[in-house]
């Protein structure tokens, strides 16, 4: 009898292959999944996935290989970057973009989008939507893991460009590349399980059935400081999850957006699915945001741009049908916490790449320093001694250390900083700049307070505010004490300061005992919240479905007696 107990239990059971075979149809690679991994998974998406490799540059073929790339890219400057509509390239040169580390070199003549050319992307991408929306998410899925293979297969000429065109050194521009492939592959992955049919079929006599899909034409407004890897991110979930998208890259880094475009494009994603204006900002950015056929506008950049733009969308125009929805990352003045007992060594080395690595010019950067009372003079003391080892050279040069900002406004805005004499501030170090680019001296400030406007305002660049806490508590307070809510970091040995800091220090992205720059899709999904933006996390699960609406279908299956077709 227990036999029989037990016979009838296993063969009855919801997860039994009686009823997942017969009642529910189910795959039988599914069925044959080992039951450790998760239930609704196919076998390739339990493939793990694994970020992409940095390019290892102790491996001296490598290193030739990216020397090479860096050689010969320079060959075919200036570049040519059209606006796409439906394929169609249109040229104009409108717009010359010249290197950072070299004014002297025109890296790019790219032509900028008039409104003519915007109404048609965007008549064109709306058109194409429908068949885009309802394609198979698997089909979406592949072509971005066939883009990813092909970001992999020309990752040193991706990155030797980007290097050139906004002054990254070849390691930043190198990890800018792995983070595209890994967006592209992450996606990719989570395309079947966040977006398909998922049955609920616990509820006798209904089937209740929920999927997500596109919402329409996205406008991917990107910044020039991860110009592959943020556009290709924003770019690749709102594809997968079935919008079309008009690319608005930013105009310091139109070059590398239309590689980017380019490769997308040979990956199979429809000419009239994916449409590319380079352009202003302030012109056709926002005439972008305002078309009443634009339904999501993705956005990573300044807090200024960032909030004007859920303004604008938050005005409904004549024949508009959606209500517009706003994805918005911007800026952070993120602190780094060096407690009493911290490893200094391991202290110095983070804060030092996390303000100074790419001059500053992440939104993760470490621009806020706050020592904790017997740790103060000690830090200070190693900290100038390690920011006097910083040497500003082009990006493009192997050594590259610290490179140029982006452009001339950036050099004006940052230059008039480090000439102001700011009351209860006092400049312990400037390095040397060096001429020909837009190159910035890098500098740390010793501040009394936490309200001063070099501990408040984000600049962009390699200036660095350090104060004093009286305590481990008072640190948190000063941290917490900003309108932003990016990243942060903790270095500590004590595990209760640990274990403070990870509920109390209030930031998307808390790092402990390393340093606040150099997330990664899946390990560290990223994104922040305050005035750092809507609380959405790039790389991480749930993202697809901010691009998405979900619908939910329920059918009375009591019901019998259905007429023949
Ligand atoms: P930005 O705001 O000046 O420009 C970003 C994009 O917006 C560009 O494509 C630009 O052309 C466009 N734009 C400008 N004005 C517009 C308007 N009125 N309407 C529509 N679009 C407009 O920013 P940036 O200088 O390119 O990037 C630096 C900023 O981005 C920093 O504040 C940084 O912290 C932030 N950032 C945030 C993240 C994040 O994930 N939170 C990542 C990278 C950069």
């Amino acid at each position: 009898r227990a036999y029989l107990v037990r016979r009838l239990l296993e063969n009855s059971s919801n997860q039994g292959f009686l009823k997942l075979s017969f009642h529910d149809h189910a795959d039988i690679h599914q069925m044959l999944i080992s039951p450790d991994n998760c239930e609704d998974e196919t076998v390739e998406q339990l493939i793990p996935f694994r970020n992409a490799a940095f390019t290892d540059f102790n491996n001296s073929e490598l290193r030739d290989a990216f020397k090479q790339a860096i050689d010969s890219i320079s060959d075919s400057f200036p570049r040519c970057v059209p606006i796409v509509v439906n394929g169609n390239p249109i040229t104009r040169n409108d717009f010359q973009r010249e290197c950072p580390s070299d004014l002297k070199l025109n890296i790019a003549n790219v032509s900028m989008a008039n409104a003519e050319e915007l109404s048609q992307a965007i008549a064109s991408a709306k058109q194409a939507w429908p068949n885009w929306r309802d394609s198979p998410v698997e089909n979406r899925a592949t072509i971005f893991r066939g883009a990813a293979d092909i970001l992999e297969r020309d990752r040193f000429e991706l990155a030797a460009l980007q290097s050139y065109e906004v002054g990254k050194s070849w390691r930043e521009a190198d990890a800018d590349i792995a983070e595209a492939i890994d967006f592209c592959r992450y996606y990719a992955q989570r395309a079947t399980k966040e977006l398909g049919e998922k049955i609920e079929d616990d509820y006798a006599g209904e089937e209740n059935t929920t999927w997500a899909e596109g919402r329409g034409v996205t406008a991917v407004i990107a910044p020039w400081n991860f110009p592959i890897a943020i556009l290709c991110g924003m770019t690749s979930a709102a594809l997968i999850a079935g919008n079309t998208v008009v690319m608005k890259p930013a105009e310091q880094s139109s070059a590398c957006a239309y590689e980017l475009y380019l490769r997308l494009i040979e990956a199979g994603v429809p000419n009239d699915v994916l449409q590319f204006l380079p352009g202003q900002g302030e012109s056709i950015g926002a005439a972008l945001v305002s078309h009443p056929d634009i339904v999501t506008i993705a956005f990573t950049g300044s807090r200024e741009v960032g909030l004007s733009i859920l303004k604008a969308a938050a005005v409904v125009h004549p024949g508009q049908e959606q209500v517009k929805r706003v994805i918005c990352e911007m800026g952070g003045k993120n602190a780094t916490i060096v407690d009493k007992d911290a490893d200094i060594d391991e202290a110095v080395s983070g804060v030092l790449a996390s303000a100074f690595g790419f001059a500053g010019q992440k939104c993760s950067a470490c621009s806020r320093l706050i020592l904790v009372d017997t740790v103060y003079e000690s830090f200070k003391e190693r900290l100038l001694a390690a920011c006097a080892s910083i040497r500003c050279t082009a990006a493009h040069d192997p050594s590259c250390m610290m490179g140029p900002v982006v452009d001339e406004h950036a050099y004006d805005k940052l230059a008039a900083i480090l000439d102001t004499e700011y009351e209860g501030a006092v400049c312990l170090y400037k390095g040397d700049a060096k001429s020909g680019g837009y190159y910035v001296a890098p500098a740390v400030y010793e501040i009394g307070d936490p309200e001063h406007p070099l501990m408040t305002q984000e600049f962009f660049g390699p200036v660095l505010a350090m104060i004093w806490a009286r305590d481990f508590d008072e640190a948190l307070t000063i941290a917490n004490d900003s309108d932003y809510a990016l990243t942060g970091a903790v270095y500590s040995r004590l595990p209760s300061h640990i274990e403070k800091a990870s509920r109390a220090f209030r930031v998307g992205n808390l790092y402990i005992n390393r340093k606040s720059t150099g997330a990664l899709v899946w390990r560290q999904p990223f994104g922040g919240f305050k005035m750092s933006g809507t609380g959405h996390k790039a790389g991480g699960p749930g993202y697809l479905l901010e691009y998405s609406d979900q619908r939910c279908r329920t059918e009375n299956t009591m019901r019998r007696g259905f007429t023949p077709e």
